[in-house]
């Protein structure tokens, strides 16, 4: 077996069966992609648009995938024929191109709201506020072409463990508000996207259905910035 293949095969063994795997596979190649799919990986997750396009053309068209990363809305375009869901929609404005994108390619396209968890300053993300003014505005509700399927949320990156927990706590916390007071009755909205290589068991433990996993699968990324 390739060793991308016992990874992912132990990654799987220690997660419940409900729980899905989201390899995140920027900045690799294709040929370590195709090991995952050829071990019978289906999801994979990427950040940059144009990466995305380039490697679902050259890929099985069975895959399914995420978008993960920061989105500028004039990137949207390259991914709304592919993308499967977008993890990381943050403003209003990025969910209406988002639909139009989609819209275009005669397509839904399944999002979640990402939300700032972490104490850092630098992630990305909406607050509860911004969400509830997001969800009740008129603009969202004309939207045909977007489906909010869930939440999704990045822990501080720290080796204070009580403090990613809480972080997750939180997140789980935002989703049944949102749950309750939007989406009552709505069985699509049930993804908690939470949990990478180094808090993904803690995100498992407080109730993640995503996770999303790059290092410990495909090894170091070449590129600081990712
Ligand atoms: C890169 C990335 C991951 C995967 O990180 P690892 O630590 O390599 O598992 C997960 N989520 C997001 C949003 C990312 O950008």
């Amino acid at each position: 077996m390739s060793q991308i293949a016992e990874k992912i095969q132990s990654i799987k063994g220690q997660i419940p069966e409900q729980v899905r795997l989201v390899a995140v596979s920027k900045t690799m190649p294709i040929s370590m992609i195709q090991e995952a799919y050829d071990a019978g990986q289906r999801i994979f997750g990427e950040n940059k648009a144009l990466e995305i396009k380039e490697k679902a053309e050259n890929l099985p068209s069975n895959i399914h995938w995420h978008f993960i990363g920061h989105l500028q809305s004039n990137k949207v375009k390259y991914i709304a024929p592919y993308v499967k869901l977008i993890h990381s929609i943050d403003s209003l404005k990025l969910l209406e191109e988002v639909n139009k994108e989609a819209k275009k390619n005669d397509r839904i396209i399944s999002c979640l709201l990402q939300f700032h968890i972490a104490s850092e300053e630098t992630k990305y993300g909406l607050n509860p506020q911004e969400a509830y003014e997001l969800l009740k505005s008129e603009t969202y509700q004309q939207m045909k072409n977007i489906k909010i399927i869930g939440v999704m949320g990045m822990a501080s990156n720290t080796f204070n463990t009580e403090l990613v927990r809480q972080e997750f706590k939180y997140l789980r916390t935002i989703f049944q508000n949102l749950q309750f007071d939007f989406f009552i009755g709505d069985i699509f909205f049930r993804e908690l996207s939470m949990g990478m290589s180094g808090d993904y068991q803690i995100a498992v433990q407080e109730g993640s259905t995503l996770i999303r996993i790059g290092s410990s699968i495909f090894g170091t990324r070449n590129y600081k910035n990712n």
